[in-house]
């Protein structure tokens, strides 16, 4: 049984096959999307200012972005991807900026607790006989007074979760188990995020019934990934930040189409016979909207003839209509009578 991790189980409920390809087969991919590196960057900015003020260094914003900055010049690669076409990389380093400068201003001179772990390695069994583990690795591990801990994530998402999602967040929580684990002073550990990018520090706490609930459904997760011998894909928005695409069979089509320099005749010829088939469809579906509406006068038109003839069956040369007389209904039916 692997060690798994909150990224691993994220990964597989965010695709399976996605999953499979880098938990499994271990597939590397050079290429890493723009909001990871910059992730990154900001990352090890703040992984450095804690670090210098462990060892009693003052540390001012220039000192800061300078960090940032060397880890963006030194980590900046050609397998870097945009996927927001309309952004360039400037916009995402400047992004970063901004995201360091609004925590130094909200933080300085950083004052709050004591920094126990950066990027702090964590595991823990959830069963006792230690079959499932869990490893992970804290941002930052602070103490906050006699048997009160928090454990800092940083997030450069987009995206701000509400507080009901947070409080229902697995990645934290597994480390908080961890953290008991390793330290069994703590009493009372909250979980902090940092949303950087909204300048937003949420917060949360969790009951020792909620815990045990993770620990179980985690469990549960767990047996579901190992027992799992198809691991399909599951096409989502987030397909497009995949490194995975060109062997996933939902998306490989469009990457031969569109993500080589030489063309690819094949995927090529596909495509039109694409656009053909969408062409037509639609066609067919205008075409039915049209006819329906053409039955419906002309149905409305039968009811009339027949009240005005005083009968319930219309004679065509080939066809006849029946109006039944308590609804209108309309049924064709074939000529019998000769
Ligand atoms: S391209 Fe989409 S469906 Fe395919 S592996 Fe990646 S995330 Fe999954």
């Amino acid at each position: 049984m692997p060690t798994y991790s909150p990224s691993r189980l994220n990964t597989y409920e965010q695709c399976p096959r996605q999953y499979r390809y880098k938990y499994i087969d271990r597939i590397p991919r050079e290429d890493e999307t723009i909001e990871s590196f910059m992730g990154h960057c900001v990352h090890a900015a703040l992984e450095r200012l804690y670090a210098d003020l462990q060892m009693a260094k003052a540390v001012i914003l220039p000192e800061i972005l300078g960090h940032y900055r060397q880890a963006w010049g030194a980590g900046w690669h050609e397998g870097i991807r945009i996927v927001k076409q309309e952004y360039t990389a400037e916009h995402y380093r400047r992004l970063g900026e901004r995201c360091l400068t609004a925590f130094y201003h909200r933080h300085a001179p950083f004052s709050e607790g004591t920094t126990l772990g950066l990027e702090a390695k964590v595991a823990v069994a959830l069963d006792e006989a230690g079959v499932y583990t869990i490893a992970g690795i804290i941002d930052r591990l602070v103490a906050v007074g006699e048997g009160r801990y928090e454990i800092h994530d940083y997030k450069t998402s987009g995206r701000l979760p509400s507080q009901d999602r947070l409080d229902g967040d697995r990645q934290l929580a597994l480390y908080q188990l961890a953290v008991e684990a390793a330290w069994p002073d703590a009493k009372d550990v909250e979980l902090v995020w940092h949303y950087l990018v909204f300048d937003r520090v949420l917060r949360s706490r969790r009951s020792r019934e909620k815990l045990d609930g993770l620990k179980r459904e985690t469990i549960g997760l767990i047996e579901k990934i190992e027992a799992d011998t198809t691991f399909a894909p599951r096409e989502s928005p987030l397909c497009n930040w995949c490194a995975y695409q060109d062997l996933c069979p939902v998306r490989r089509h469009l990457v031969r189409r569109e993500g080589q320099a030489q063309p690819d005749l094949g995927a090529y010829a596909a495509g039109q016979l694409v656009n053909r088939y969408a062409e037509v469809s639609l066609r067919r579906r205008a075409l039915a909207a049209e006819l329906d509406a053409e039955l419906e006068a002309i149905e409305g038109a039968l009811r009339a003839a027949a009240r005005e003839q005083e009968a319930e069956v219309l004679f065509g040369d080939t066809h006849k209509v029946r109006v039944a007389p308590t609804d209108g209904r309309i049924t064709l039916l074939p000529r019998e009578d000769r």
